[in-house]
């Protein structure tokens, strides 16, 4: 897929950057960092980072346009992230995805930092070794260290690949929260909570293949700190699955403070339905929650001062000029505007209200992981954002 990415490609994603930067720059000033090029970074040598560091990466599974966002007329709907979030950390605003545009597929790229390139819906693990395992083998860590909060249950083999030397034994531990509040509801015959358990927007009547979990629903609710009636307690009082998602992760990084927690949003692809409506309710309703993960490190002693915040959606949508395209419902042309994306990262040493518009890849966040938290990515294809180290 890379090497199909055009000269006009290149022009349109340098096109979507510029108008990024200036929207960023009238909105809040936002000072334009001149690296135009990436500058090499030596390869971290495993542990030679302070062990006290921490990353905490968002995904959106199901990105936003530029129309509903940094666009004047969509910009009301993530003040959060412009106003408040944006000031403290550094935006940038031209991250070219070429690879395969299925959220699966996507959010597994970004974890390997190479593109993958299996079946979407394939209940298969990562071809190339993950972030995870990457960040526990090197470092020693144990596996209370690396977790995934994830979406849909498609993603449950997202924690580790089958690379060889690497594996489950290295892998992330993968909460699927809505599995677990599915099984605790099934004696209830109401549809009342289907909003928080629907699995996949994109093709509802897709059911992934999954295993059964390795723990009970007790033993979930355990490693929240929590019992079983709390747990459906607090998430019966929550309006969606990315609520009940920081939910769980909220709950893990008070009990196990790992150092490497990743967690994947999922409500604004519900713009598949074709309601608009619901998918601007998802944009704000996850502007909030970016908001409150931030507000969570700063309040919680093991976080706050020593954790960088990585959120970038997987890829955006359809513009609704793009010939066979659906607007903002689906990204099914896969052209350069729907694969031009942003990222904004936050923490110790990162320059605040800073936009960078030198064209970076997903396949970039592991390999900057890597030399944040002092592990060395092999195989991942990217390179480290240097603005960021
Ligand atoms: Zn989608």
């Amino acid at each position: 897929m890379s090497d199909t990415w055009t000269l006009k490609a290149s022009e349109i994603s340098e096109s979507v950057s510029r108008s990024r930067r200036e929207f960023l720059r009238s909105l809040i000033g936002a000072a334009y960092y001149r690296s135009l090029f990436s500058v090499s970074v030596p390869p971290s040598t495993p542990g030679s980072q302070s062990p006290n560091r921490r990353a905490i990466v968002v995904t959106f599974g199901g990105g936003c346009r530029d129309e509903e966002t940094f666009m004047p007329q969509g910009q009301q709907n993530i003040p959060h992230l412009l106003m408040e979030l944006l000031p403290q950390g550094a935006i940038f605003t031209r991250v070219e995805n070429r690879g395969i545009l299925g959220h699966y597929v996507a959010t597994a790229s970004l974890a390997t930092g190479v593109y993958e390139t299996f079946d979407n819906f394939a209940s298969v693990p990562p071809q190339f070794p993950t972030v995870f395992e990457y960040f526990r083998r090197d470092l020693k860590r144990p596996s209370s260290d690396a977790w995934v909060v994830a979406p849909s249950n498609g993603f449950n083999r997202i924690g580790c690949s089958d690379a060889r030397s690497f594996g489950p034994r290295y892998g992330a531990q993968v909460v699927l929260p809505k599995r677990f509040l599915k099984q605790a509801l099934a004696s209830k015959k109401t549809d009342d909570y289907e909003h928080l358990l629907q699995d996949n927007y994109e093709t509802p009547l897709f059911i992934p293949q999954i295993e059964e979990p390795r723990i009970s629903l007790r033993e979930f609710a355990e490693v929240l700190n929590l019992s079983v009636t709390d747990f459906v307690t607090n998430a019966l009082t929550l309006s969606s699955p990315d609520e009940l998602s920081l939910y769980v992760a909220k709950q893990l990084m008070r009990r196990y403070a790992p150092n490497l927690l990743w967690i994947t949003l999922h409500d604004m692809d519900i713009a598949h339905a074709g309601c608009y409506s619901l998918y601007i309710e998802a944009i704000q309703r996850t502007d909030r929650l970016c908001s409150e993960i931030w507000r969570t490190i700063q309040k919680e002693p093991e976080y706050a001062g020593k954790t960088t915040l990585f959120i970038l959606p997987d890829f955006g949508r359809d513009s609704d000029g793009s010939v066979g395209g659906n607007g903002f419902q689906h990204h099914r042309t896969g052209d350069a505007r729907s694969r031009t994306t942003w990222l904004l990262a936050l923490g110790p040493g990162i320059h605040e209200n800073t936009v960078v518009d030198r064209p970076v890849q997903p396949l970039d966040v592991v390999p900057t992981l890597g030399a944040l938290l002092g592990f060395d990515p092999r195989m991942a294809r990217g390179k480290p954002m240097s603005e960021l180290l």
